[in-house]
């Protein structure tokens, strides 16, 4: 069997993408299923899109998800160069066998040239006039001209490119993954140009090439890309190649399901569309990795938008999903993108987190001054207590903040709702009972408290939620008694006088 080699092959024309991460994923995925490569490849050909920091963005982003490339620009590999900027000398020869073999021509049309037609045609009612089989031999190329005009042409003309002839009245089919049988009629495409006037190929013809010579087995991409699959289909015939197996991914919709997630809605919607903070110059986007989630769970929010294993089991491990990944599960329609349930995923890893590792990732997500106020042992402590409660690694401190702080208000509606000089009394007394308590543990301080409610018939439903809004400021927070043990008696007795002070202008 063909040894497996997928690649990644992104434009280094901005941030990475949350669509772009998916599609690394799912190549990652069915590189690691079938013991096969990983390719990242830099598809840099056009100059006039290039961005500065776009590449490196892209990788460290790849890093941070656990999805590195087993060959790359940086990994290396026995197919480089990697970045298709440094493989140019490779795609000349090509578009030139093209040309020799009848399937390709040069053509010689200026920008205004190429206009002109295109107004021409609109007044024939013509609308959207392309450069095919019905325009081509109107136009200056080597098919229309003499071979002493195109020689001449050549020499002279700055803005030479080569154009695919593509066949008149043929069906192209393929099978897709995703597709199944996709056919195009041949006489609705255009002959596209594979080689610009610069000598750089465009991406058609760079991409075919490099899958070729990196012998890529399958390629796995965007559904943006499949009508240029016609084309590509053509080329690897024309050039005598076997094509890989195509699997063309559904789209990313919006949260509302209707329409393609693109960059501005992130924005627009208040959540991120990209794995990191990407500074765009005049506009900053916060990224994933700021907001708060761990690579692991955003990993898995992906991995089921537009794919999920047959038994639906929604958490899985990167090893569970390489092994349960096919490429035939892969569904058609668009993915909705719901960054609730990205939340809930998230949480769900942080409960399965070990106290460890958490205390080290919300080192970016707290103050920092958190980490010198209080000891490693206080924070493991409200680590394990807000777990279940933390959805984001910065919740740690912005959903727990009295549990660093006194709290400076008290729910006043909660605390009319059951104060009265006798339950102020009964207070003063649980006080004296917790500053006396010789053992200072979430159990036996639940035992002293319920108990001496309960042997006085007190109300659980009065006493509890007002001692809650003494330590906490509101009727919050994870246990009682787990947070007076981690607050510590000094801590609680100082709320507790403060929280007293504060109920009597309230009676
Ligand atoms: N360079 C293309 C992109 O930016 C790659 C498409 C493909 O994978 O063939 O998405």
């Amino acid at each position: 069997m063909k040894t497996i080699r997928v690649r990644f092959a992104p434009s280094p024309t901005g941030p990475l993408h949350i669509g772009g991460v998916r599609t690394a994923l799912y190549n990652y995925l069915f590189a690691r299923k079938h013991g096969g490569k990983f390719i990242l490849r830099i598809e840099d050909t056009d100059q006039n899109r290039y961005v500065e920091g776009a590449e490196d963005y892209i990788r460290q982003s790849l890093n941070w998800l656990g999805l590195s490339p087993d060959e790359g620009p940086v990994q290396g590999g026995d197919y480089g160069p990697y970045r298709q900027s440094e493989r140019k000398h490779l795609y000349k020869e090509y578009a030139e066998k093209l040309i020799e073999a009848g399937h390709a021509y040069y053509a010689f049309d200026s920008a205004e040239e190429l206009q002109q037609m295109r107004e021409d045609k609109e007044k024939e009612d013509v609308h959207s006039a392309k450069y095919d089989q019905s325009t081509r031999l109107d136009m200056k190329n080597s098919l229309s001209l003499s071979a002493e005009e195109t020689d001449q042409l050549l020499m002279d003309c700055p803005h030479t490119v080569v154009r695919l002839k593509v066949p008149e009245g043929e069906t192209i089919s393929f099978d897709d993954k995703v597709r199944k049988r996709v056919s195009f009629n041949s006489s609705e495409l255009d002959d596209k140009v594979i080689l610009k006037a610069d000598g750089m190929p465009t991406y058609h013809l760079a991409n075919i090439v490099d899958d070729h010579l990196m012998e890529i087995s399958h390629v796995i991409r965007g559904e943006e890309w499949l009508s240029s699959t016609a084309h590509h289909i053509l080329m690897y015939r024309f050039l005598g190649w076997e094509p890989p197996v195509f699997t063309h991914l559904p789209l990313l919709l919006k949260p509302s399901g209707k329409g393609k997630l693109s960059k501005r809605d992130g924005s627009k919607f208040g959540f991120p569309v990209f794995p990191m903070e990407w500074d765009a110059g005049d506009e900053k986007y916060s990224g994933f990795k700021e907001e708060g989630y761990d690579p692991a769970a955003l990993v898995n929010f992906l991995v089921l938008l537009g794919w999920h294993p047959s038994d639906d089991t929604e958490i899985l491990d990167k090893e569970i999903m390489a092994e349960l990944f096919e490429l035939g599960q892969i569904v058609k329609s668009g993915a909705r993108f719901d960054i609730e349930k990205a939340l809930w995923f998230n949480q769900q890893y942080i409960m399965s987190f070990e106290d460890d590792y958490i205390l080290e990732q919300i080192k970016d997500h707290v103050p920092e001054s958190i980490f010198s106020r209080y000891d490693e042992s206080f924070l493991k402590e409200l680590i394990r207590l807000m777990k279940p409660r933390a959805r984001l690694y910065g919740e740690f401190y912005t959903e727990a903040r009295y549990l660093y702080e006194m709290p400076d208000s008290y729910d006043e509606k909660q605390v009319v709702k059951r104060i009265s000089s006798e339950v102020m009394d009964v207070l003063e007394d649980l006080k004296n009972m917790v500053l006396d308590s010789t053992e200072f543990n979430a159990e036996s301080l639940s035992a002293v408290i319920k108990g001496h409610l309960s042997e006085n018939a007190l109300k659980m439903g009065v006493y509890l939620p007002l001692i809650r809004i003494m330590m906490c400021g509101a009727m919050t927070g994870p246990d009682l008694f787990e947070i007076f043990a981690l607050l510590g008696k000094a801590s609680v007795i100082e709320r507790w006088d403060r929280a007293l002070e504060a109920f009597r202008s309230y009676l």
